[in-house]
């Protein structure tokens, strides 16, 4: 029997024959996430009911020495839970218990397989909602938004995930069930939570996770504003918030991607925009109202040709409907794209959208912008058809070159989706051998044994010690250390 006939035996023998999923077909419904080109069907796959049961299957891997990765709704866009062959593919959907809601506190305590938005409306009747919202929200869990470290429009004023998690139970990758952080706002000793938020599941598999309520805002405004140009869409961000005023949100749409979201959810947004703003304020009712004007102001005094404000929730819906559709629109107007993340300094938005342009330009291919301008987190979706020899190969050359342009001006390769598979081949272009050793380092203090999702993060796999590059004298070797 292979080891991982010998795992899956034992493995129904302690959670019972229904956790464990062995037979090929029920294996391919989990063989990708939401980066669909990359496909490995898992050697097994176990779905825990609790912590235990979670731990239980770690420890399980460890004694037959077999890699896991974690899963949760799989909607990740960088490869991070894509399975391992060989391995365990340990998912959370059974695991979606709203354990606690505690407005008093400002904290609710969460299983990892709870969705984004059922957070918010568990404690919506309380007065709080939980701020990070990736555009996933409706289906992407606690425990993805944990490990990739999730962004969202309105982490501009509100921060990202990681400044919203203040504890989590976590199986280590030896199978032992530990506390990392709790209630209270920070714990002393090293950042071992902090470590472990955005960490892509390859230092444990969080089982439970604190995260702070936000108080519902006594007020929201929200605006769309239709500049005929990108150039002054993004000068009149830079505007807003060199004025003082942090929105909850400042969204850019350019022309193709207001084509796509038009032609898939008819969303009305002015006609012959070449981009248009959606900015949102919220906080006391006097302080929006006054912030609201100066926006206004500002897009008006930056180029705007129309600004709409919306008159009520319906209206409000309206406008993010464009936005939050954007990514799965442009479906309608090319058969394949790829999805880009990364990261630039606000102000250099206009100069790099146009050299975006222009590499698209030269290698044949378009691309749409749909993104968060105010913390200048791009989204470029380089769009082809793979019917067309070549441009799949074009695409890919755009998809790399815009990762260049984000390190040329200060930014980086990943805004929230994080590096999992797609993007291990970029962290040599942005970090030195060096800078890569030290993460290691990290990495096999949680994990000597390098079974935690592996493959995903560094570019090239090492077994923990094994470090390429000569020593100082006198510098403990990575083996020395542990
Ligand atoms: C249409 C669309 C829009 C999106 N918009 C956004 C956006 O606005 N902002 C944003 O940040 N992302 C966005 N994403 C990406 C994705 O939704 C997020 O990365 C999300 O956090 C992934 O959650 P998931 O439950 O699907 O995780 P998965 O895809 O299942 O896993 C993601 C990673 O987390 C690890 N993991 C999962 N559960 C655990 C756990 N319990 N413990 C440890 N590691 C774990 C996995 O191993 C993997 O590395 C979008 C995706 C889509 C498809």
């Amino acid at each position: 029997m292979t080891a991982l006939a010998v795992l899956a035996a034992r493995l129904r023998a302690e959670l019972g024959a229904d956790r464990v999923v062995s037979d090929r077909q029920e294996l391919r419904t989990y063989e990708c996430d939401g980066l669909a080109h990359y496909q490995v069907i898992p050697g097994l796959v176990v779905l825990p009911r609790d912590a235990g049961e979670c731990a239980r299957t770690v420890r399980g891997c460890v004694a037959a020495g077999v890699p896991f990765v974690a899963r949760g709704s799989g909607t990740g866009l960088s490869g991070g839970a894509l399975p391992h062959a060989e391995g365990v593919l340990i998912v959370t959907s059974k695991m979606r218990a709203i354990v606690e809601v505690a407005p008093a506190d400002e904290r609710a305590v969460v299983e990892p397989g709870v969705i984004n938005l059922h957070v918010t409306r568990a404690a919506t009747p309380h007065g709080y909602y939980y701020a990070p919202d990736p555009s996933s929200q409706q289906i992407c869990s606690i425990g993805g938004n944990v490990a990739e470290n999730s962004g969202g429009a309105h982490c501009l004023k509100y921060g990202f995930t990681t400044h919203h998690v203040t504890g989590a139970q976590v199986v280590t990758p030896d199978g032992e069930l530990v506390e990392l952080g709790g209630r209270a706002p920070d714990t002393p000793g090293y950042d071992l939570l902090g470590a472990f938020v955005g960490s892509e599941g390859t230092l444990g598999i969080a089982t439970r996770v604190t995260v702070k309520l936000t108080r519902l805002p006594e007020s929201v405004r929200t605006l769309l504003a239709a500049f005929a140009t990108t150039d002054q869409a993004g000068a009149a961000t830079s505007a807003i918030i060199a004025a003082g005023v942090v929105p909850a949100a400042v969204e850019m749409m350019d022309a193709l991607a207001i084509e796509a979201a038009e032609a898939a959810v008819a969303c009305g947004y002015p006609a012959g925009a070449g981009a248009v703003l959606i900015v949102e304020l919220d906080g006391p009712a006097a302080e929006v109202e006054a912030q609201f004007d100066q926006v206004t102001a500002l897009c008006e005094a930056g180029g705007a040709f129309e600004l709409r404000i919306a008159a009520d929730a319906a209206e409000r819906a309206l406008f993010w409907k464009g936005r939050k559709s954007a990514f799965a629109a442009v479906g309608r107007i090319s058969p394949d794209y790829i999805v880009q993340d990364g990261v630039i300094p606000r102000t250099a938005l206009p100069e790099v959208l146009h050299r975006i342009g222009e590499v698209a330009r030269s290698h044949g291919v378009r691309v749409a912008n749909v993104f968060h301008a105010g913390d200048g987190n791009l989204h470029p979706l380089v769009l082809f058809d793979e019917g067309v020899p070549g441009q799949a190969e074009r695409a890919e050359e755009v998809s790399g070159a815009i990762i260049d342009l984000c390190i040329e001006y200060g930014g980086s390769i990943t805004g929230e989706h994080g590096v999992g598979m797609d993007k291990a081949k970029y962290m040599p272009r942005m970090f030195t051998d060096d800078d890569l050793d030290t993460m290691h380092l990290l990495r096999c203090a949680f994990d000597p044994a390098g079974l935690a999702n592996p493959g995903k993060i560094f570019p090239t796999p090492r077994l923990c010690g094994e470090v390429p590059r000569v020593h100082k004298a006198g510098e403990p070797a990575a083996a020395e250390l542990f």
